[in-house]
């Protein structure tokens, strides 16, 4: 991957930007890219070479990087941090790294943080529960530690304070709980996601299609309705329900107008491979 600096911006932040802050050291999966689509991590290193990101897009990256390191500084009685657990699983090493464990008389909390946005912690992420379900795992079966609790400390980097919708952060710094899977589930979790991946790798190597990202891997939006009426720029309103929006619609004299969830994943080149994604591509012709 090349890093470019279109804006100028000073060399020492390209420098960050290119060092690798995470190591999965000898494991041949680290449990983000356990998580991640097989289609993403097959087309990066497909393209590795070509892909470009800017110094400035990483900016969020970055910070990221930069306060787990600024976490070691912080050491406190009762707390662990940056611990990586490697176990092996059906004949793969696998690795996670967990940002920071609580120890209570009870057992362990998991913490992880996330700079995100305001919308991301509004929204029910799979994600966050897939990954924090699997470190639950590998701090039950590889440290023989009970794990009490999971959460999210999220750093909304977008927090207003005068939001007031319902779910919205109450703090910039805002815990999530996540609901917790028993090591059973997990560990069939596990050994799903490592066939996915294998699959993947078989079908890239024998130049068949890749499996198709699905809908919650690319962040995909719900469709809106909205309900509209000549002469008025703003809708009158916006409704979840295509139902409730036509009987509103007939009430107001007005129409309905369908705004379709976007899949903010592909749109945003957040898994940085779009231009090259058949799927995402093939949908766009269609639009055209
Ligand atoms: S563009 Fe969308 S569908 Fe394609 S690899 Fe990226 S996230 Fe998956």
């Amino acid at each position: 991957m090349e890093i470019t600096n279109k804006y100028n911006v000073p060399a020492p932040l390209v420098t960050l930007a290119s060092k690798e802050y995470y190591s999965k050291g000898a494991s041949q999966y680290s449990v983000t890219e356990l998580m991640a689509p097989p289609k993403i991590k097959r087309l990066r290193e497909q393209y590795n070479e070509q892909i470009k990101t800017d110094v400035a897009d990483m900016l969020w990256s970055m910070l990221g990087s930069a306060l787990h390191v600024v976490m070691e500084r912080g050491e406190t009685p009762g707390y662990l941090s940056e611990e990586r657990i490697f176990t092996e699983i059906d004949g793969v090493t696998i690795s996670g790294a967990i940002d920071l464990q609580q120890e209570t008389p009870d057992g362990v909390i998991i913490i992880d943080y996330k700079f995100t946005s305001a919308w991301a912690v509004m929204q029910e992420k799979l994600e966050w529960e897939q990954q924090l379900n699997i470190y639950k795992w590998l701090v039950e079966t590889v440290k023989k530690k009970k794990v009490i609790g999971l959460q999210i400390c999220a750093l909304v980097r977008d927090f207003s304070r005068h939001e007031t919708r319902e779910g919205y952060p109450n703090a910039p710094i805002h815990m999530v709980d996540i609901p917790m899977w028993d090591s059973v589930f997990t560990q069939g979790f596990i050994q799903g996601r490592l066939d996915m991946h294998r699959e993947a790798k078989m079908a890239q190597d024998f130049g068949e299609e890749l499996q198709d990202c699905a809908l919650e891997e690319r962040w995909m939006t719900e469709t809106k309705y909205a309900v509209k009426r000549d002469g008025r720029k703003t809708a009158i309103r916006v409704l979840d329900s295509e139902e409730e929006a036509r009987i509103l619609a007939d009430k107001e004299k007005g129409y309905v107008e369908i705004r379709p969830g976007e899949p903010k994943r592909c749109t945003g080149n957040f898994c940085g491979v779009a231009q090259w994604c058949k799927q995402y591509q093939g949908e766009l012709d269609d639009t055209k």
